[in-house]
């Protein structure tokens, strides 16, 4: 277990994807990308419905990569289109007004080398569409773009939203938020076509038995997650793989902000009975699961994921019960409280933030079971917070969280642990917890006592038994 200190920050969120009876509105605006020259230079033509006099950028980094940005329609004379305060600035017009502009793609992506924006990475470019596409800075909610994409010969484009074929459809007050996209000489494939959509996308495309493993690798992560939440937790899943070196799957991350996109990076000669091994991409996939809350309770995002991911394992039968009792012996005792700690929303260091957090899911799963007689668990929960639609395309407070899962357990378990957890450096020991669980060290393994008092609830906690 074992996510690295600098794993992964889940940020905040808001969906992109606009319901598919709302995008052919007179107010749309509509992009046309083509793409050519192996993807290093983008020609980007923006079409905006009539309106008042409007400043647009892209993100501040990429802004020097756009070029020869003109009006191509209308009679509107020269001083239409001005670049002012860092902004195109684009005149009031009761006719619809037609911009274009370049992107040297590649030269951005050298400069920047920001996965999240622009950076290029095996044979393609990866970053976020607002590092191209000029925008207002801000937009109402009702106000929906189209994006369709031309790609000569051996390039593809995608992008996390909602799309048909080559046509995307969002939210315009999403473009600043950084939705992900990759283009280029690169493999996109679709693994579930719709309910939710699931698409991988490989920067460097790997020879076809190695995509096959790749694929079997991420439709079971897909599968766990789908058993685990009742449902997958968002629309649509944009899971872009970077040829990582080494032999072993390092590390990823998991964002939400203007579609839900895992990037993780794969080495390409990775085989099939290394996938095997991996644990990241269950924790990427969990982290769908949970809306996206404030930098304060952090602690629960990479907690829930922490503690999860192993159980997801062993319910695919991808490591054995014991095996997750003895990490979770190992390694929890990271995340208890030193000695003067103050509770754990003001405390961001690593250990309590993963591990703090693991133990907060842990012994609300031990309490909600034992209270309930292995009725409900942490997993009705969660489950709740999906179906009334929590997921990481939407920003959240813990309390929402917690009176949602509250409710569907029946208790205040989560209150209540909250409520400890925040206002005190709790807990200081996990020992006694181990031992009214039934559970102890043995050698590298674990020696279950089956009279212990919540020997019933250690049985049902990690396959998930009632
Ligand atoms: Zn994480």
């Amino acid at each position: 277990m074992r996510p690295f200190p600098n794993l992964l920050v889940v940020l905040a969120a808001a969906s992109c994807a606009a319901p598919a009876n709302q995008h052919a509105t007179s107010s749309a605006w509509a992009f046309q990308i083509t793409l050519e020259d192996e993807a290093h230079e983008l020609v980007i033509r923006a079409a905006l419905p009539p309106g008042p006099t409007i400043a647009l950028r892209a993100a501040p980094a990429t802004m020097p990569f756009l070029s020869a940005v003109q009006l191509t329609t209308g009679s509107a004379p020269p001083e239409w289109l001005l670049a002012h305060d860092g902004a195109f600035t684009v005149g009031a017009s009761t006719k619809p007004r037609a911009l274009q502009w370049r992107f040297d793609a590649r030269a951005a992506a050298q400069q920047v080398d920001d996965a999240d924006l622009a950076a290029w990475r095996g044979r393609g470019f990866l970053g976020s569409l607002s590092a191209f596409l000029l925008h207002p800075t801000d937009s109402s909610p009702d106000v929906l773009f189209t994006l369709q994409v031309q790609a000569a010969n051996g390039l593809s484009f995608a992008c996390a939203g909602q799309h048909d074929g080559a046509t995307w459809h969002g939210r315009l007050e999403d473009l600043p938020r950084l939705p992900a996209c990759a283009f280029g000489a690169i493999a996109i494939r679709t693994l579930s076509l719709a309910n939710p959509r699931f698409e991988v996308v490989e920067l460097a495309p790997r020879p076809d038995a190695r995509a096959a493993a790749l694929d079997t690798w991420a439709l079971d992560a897909f599968a766990a997650t789908t058993r685990y939440f009742g449902t997958f937790p968002v629309d649509h899943l944009l899971l872009l793989i970077v040829p990582g070196q080494g032999h072993q799957i390092r590390g990823g991350s998991a964002r939400g902000l203007g579609g839900a996109r895992i990037l993780v990076d794969v080495p390409l000669r990775l085989r099939a009975e290394q996938f095997a091994n991996d644990w990241v991409l269950f924790h990427e996939m969990i982290h769908l699961g949970l809306p996206s809350l404030p930098p304060a309770q952090h602690w629960l995002e990479e907690g829930s994921a922490t503690y999860l991911e192993p159980l997801l394992q062993a319910r695919a039968g991808r490591v054995t019960e014991p095996a997750v009792w003895a990490a979770m012996l190992a390694e929890f005792a990271q995340g208890i409280a030193a000695p003067g700690a103050g509770g754990i929303d003001d405390d961001d260091s690593w250990g309590r933030t993963y591990y703090g957090g693991a133990i907060f899911c842990l012994l609300a799963d031990v309490e909600i079971r034992s209270r309930t007689h292995n009725r409900y668990s942490l997993q009705d929960a969660l489950k709740a917070v999906v179906a009334g639609g929590g997921n990481i395309t939407r920003l959240g407070t813990i309390e929402d969280v917690i009176a949602v899962g509250d409710q569907a357990t029946g208790t205040t378990v989560l209150a209540e642990l909250y409520e400890r957890m925040r206002t005190s450096g709790e807990p200081r020991e996990l020992e006694s917890l181990w031992m009214r669980l039934g559970v102890r060290r043995h050698g590298d393994g674990v020696l279950f006592d089956e009279g212990a008092p919540l020997a019933a609830v250690r049985r049902a906690l990690v396959l998930g038994r009632q």
